[in-house]
C-alpha cells in the first residue's frame, strides 16, 4: 500500500519460504521480491523486511493502537471506580447523608461493569490478528487474553447481582474472578511481550515481562494461601507459637498478593502505553512519507 516511488530499492531475489503478505497474508514464497503481491498489489519488498511493527499494515496498526488505548482507559476507569467508590462511601458516612445503600451500590456497580465492558472491547480489538498471520490464526496468548475477558466480566456481573446474598455462591464466584483475572492478565502480558519485541522496544519488553512475573507471584501466593486454607488452619486461632507464625504468614501472603497485583497492573499498563506510542509514531512517519 505504498506509492511506487518510495518502495525500497528493488533487488530481484526469490522470496524465501514462510514470508506472507503484510496486507493480506498471501503466501509469497518463491515469488520475485521486486514484484507485487498477486492478491492485493502490495509491494513484496515490504513483506520481506521482517515482522517488525514498523512495516506492518497501516490498517492493522491503527486497530492495534485503538485497542491498546481502550484497554488503558478501562483499567484507569476500573481503578477510579474502586478508589472513588471507597472514598465516596467514607465521605457519605462522614457527612451523615442518608443514601439508600442499594442506590450507591448500583451506581458504583454500574460504573464498574461499564469499565469491564471497555476492558473486553479493548482486548478484543487489540488482539485483532495481523493480516500477515491470518492463515496461522491468533497466537495462544492472544486467544486467552481475548476470551479471558468474557470470564472476568461474567464473574463481575455475578458478584454485583449476588451482592451480600448467597455468601457461599459469592465465594465461589470470587475465586473464579481472581483465577480469570490471573490467567487473562498473564496471557495479556505475554501477548504484549510479543508485540514489544516486534516494535522493538526494550522497555516495553521488560515491562511486560515484569507484569507476567508479578502475576505469577500473585498466583503462587494465592495457591499457598489456598493450601493453608484447605488444611483448615485458617484463620489460625490461639496464642501458641505455631498459630502466631501461621497468622503472620497469612498476612504476609495477603500483602504479597496486594503488592504483586498492583505491580502487575501498573507494568502491563505501562507496556501497553509504550507500544501504543510507538505504533502511533510508525503511523505518523508513514503519513509523512506519503503526503
Ligand atoms: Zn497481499
Amino acid at each position: 500500500m505504498t506509492v511506487d516511488g518510495e518502495s525500497p530499492p528493488a533487488i530481484s531475489t526469490q522470496v524465501p519460504p514462510g514470508v506472507r503478505c503484510i496486507s493480506c497474508g498471501y503466501d509469497l514464497a518463491g515469488l520475485d521480491s521486486s514484484g507485487r503481491c498477486p492478491e492485493c498489489g502490495t509491494a513484496i519488498a515490504e513483506s520481506v523486511r521482517g515482522d517488525g511493527l514498523a512495516f506492518a499494515d497501516a490498517g492493522y496498526l491503527r486497530t492495534l493502537g485503538r485497542g491498546l488505548r481502550v484497554i488503558r482507559v478501562s483499567v484507569s476507569a476500573a481503578l477510579l471506580c474502586w478508589l472513588g467508590g471507597s472514598i465516596g462511601l467514607l465521605l457519605i458516612s462522614a457527612a451523615g447523608v442518608r443514601i439508600p445503600s442499594w442506590g450507591y451500590d448500583t451506581a458504583i456497580g454500574g460504573l464498574l461493569l461499564a469499565s469491564c465492558c471497555l476492558y473486553v472491547l479493548g482486548w478484543w480489538v487489540a488482539t485483532t490478528s495481523d493480516p500477515r498471520d491470518d492463515s496461522q490464526g491468533l497466537p495462544r496468548s492472544a486467544i486467552i487474553a481475548r476470551y479471558g475477558t468474557i470470564a472476568i466480566i461474567a464473574a463481575v456481573a455475578c458478584m454485583l447481582v449476588l451482592g451480600t446474598w448467597l455468601a457461599n455462591v459469592r465465594d465461589v464466584v470470587r475465586v473464579v474472578l481472581l483465577f480469570g483475572l490471573i490467567v487473562q492478565h498473564a496471557a495479556g502480558s505475554l501477548y504484549l511481550n510479543q508485540l514489544a519485541e516486534r516494535v522493538p522496544s526494550a522497555r516495553a519488553t521488560k515491562m511486560s515481562r515484569n507484569a507476567f512475573t508479578a502475576v505469577v507471584t500473585l498466583a503462587t501466593a494465592w495457591t499457598i494461601e489456598a493450601v493453608l486454607d484447605a488444611l483448615s488452619i485458617s484463620p489460625p486461632r490461639g496464642s501458641s507459637g505455631t498459630a502466631t507464625v501461621l497468622r503472620l504468614a497469612m498476612s504476609l501472603l495477603g500483602l504479597v498478593m496486594f503488592i504483586a497485583g498492583i505491580v502487575a497492573i501498573a507494568r502491563q499498563f505501562t507496556a501497553a502505553g509504550i507500544i501504543r506510542k510507538d505504533v502511533l509514531r510508525f503511523l505518523a512517519s508513514r503519513a509523512g512519507a506519503n503526503p
